[in-house]
């Protein structure tokens, strides 16, 4: 029960550039009110210059921690005091979280996909196919081999991006990694677990894109995955249960990984669903 006459909020939050759209606060502050927190999530803007002074300001009014979105996940290393495992890996941060007097940055990008896996299917000793290259592939790529998948497919239209990518995962996990450029229809090839989306095809205002995929290689013992929040129900997924996959959509990364942001800065475990309905509703 909080105390009535304590008037001081604690304090989290989102900085980014552009920001405005970014719904994360509905979602965290859901969970603050559904488990009676006083605390706020403020969705910030900050500008690229200004972000040093942001962190300084986060530091000295004791806020318990903060997301960080485009264009901060990288730029934002140098102003911390460490980083968790997978986001020294990946070398982006998208959450940071207050412990004693240290600032620490951690990526909950893939933490939040792998949570939505696991309730599904193990990762150990998978094989994995995921479409993309930029910060949701190397978030997704990094936390399954470090959960121990067999072997990683990037596909990417950029190969240069996608070889920056191999290269990173090569140097730091177990798992086989190689790079195909993305050129007309991807054929999944045969004995493949779990294919990902984890490109920005299908966001909105542009749900009617298609991503390039022969979808007669989807077999009903794949899982089908997409990143992308809004619209959740994209046409890969709809083409996936179509052949019988099971499906994990982008809604529930989102939350997961909030989840785990609100973890790390409360200790308390949110209600997901009262997590995801908020975020439905503003979607709707
Ligand atoms: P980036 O800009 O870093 O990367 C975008 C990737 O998409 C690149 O690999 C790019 O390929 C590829 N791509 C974009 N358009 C096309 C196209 N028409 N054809 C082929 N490839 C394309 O973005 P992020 O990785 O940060 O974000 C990607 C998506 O993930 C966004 O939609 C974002 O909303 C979502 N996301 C969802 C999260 C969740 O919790 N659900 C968390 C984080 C992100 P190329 O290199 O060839 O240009």
């Amino acid at each position: 029960m909080p105390d009535p006459l304590n008037f001081k909020q604690e304090l989290t939050a989102v900085f980014g550039y552009p920001v405005a759209e970014n719904p994360s606060q509905v979602m965290v502050e859901a969970a603050y009110r559904h488990h009676g927190l006083d605390w706020r999530y403020l969705t910030v803007e900050v500008k690229s210059e200004q972000l040093r002074d942001a962190v300084m300001g986060a530091r000295a009014m004791g806020f318990r921690g903060f997301n960080c979105t485009i264009p901060h996940k990288v730029a934002v290393i140098p102003f911390l005091d460490g980083l968790g495992d997978s986001a020294k890996v990946m070398g982006a941060v998208n959450c940071v979280v207050r412990r004693g007097d240290k600032l620490i940055g951690e990526n909950t990008d893939g933490k939040g996909f792998l949570q939505s896996l696991r309730a599904i299917m193990d990762p150990v000793g998978k094989r994995v196919v995921i479409f993309g290259a930029g910060g949701a592939a190397r978030a997704i790529s990094v936390e399954l081999a470090l959960a121990g998948a067999a072997s990683i497919i990037i596909v990417n239209r950029d190969v240069t991006r996608g070889q920056a990518l191999v290269s990173l995962l090569r140097a730091a996990v177990k798992a086989h990694v190689e790079l195909v450029a993305w050129r007309g229809d991807y054929v999944v090839p045969s004995g493949v677990d779990v294919v990902i989306n984890a490109t920005s095809i299908g966001l909105y205002p542009d749900i009617a894109a298609r991503l390039s995929l022969d979808t007669s290689s989807l077999t009903s013992a794949m899982v089908v995955a997409d990143v992308i929040p809004n619209p959740p129900d994209t046409k890969l997924l709809h083409d996936a249960r179509a052949r019988g996959c099971q499906v994990i959509d982008g809604l529930s990364m989102l939350v997961n990984q909030g989840i785990i942001g609100v973890e790390y800065w409360t200790g308390i475990t949110p209600n997901a669903v009262a997590m995801r309905q908020a975020l439905e509703k503003v979607f709707a």
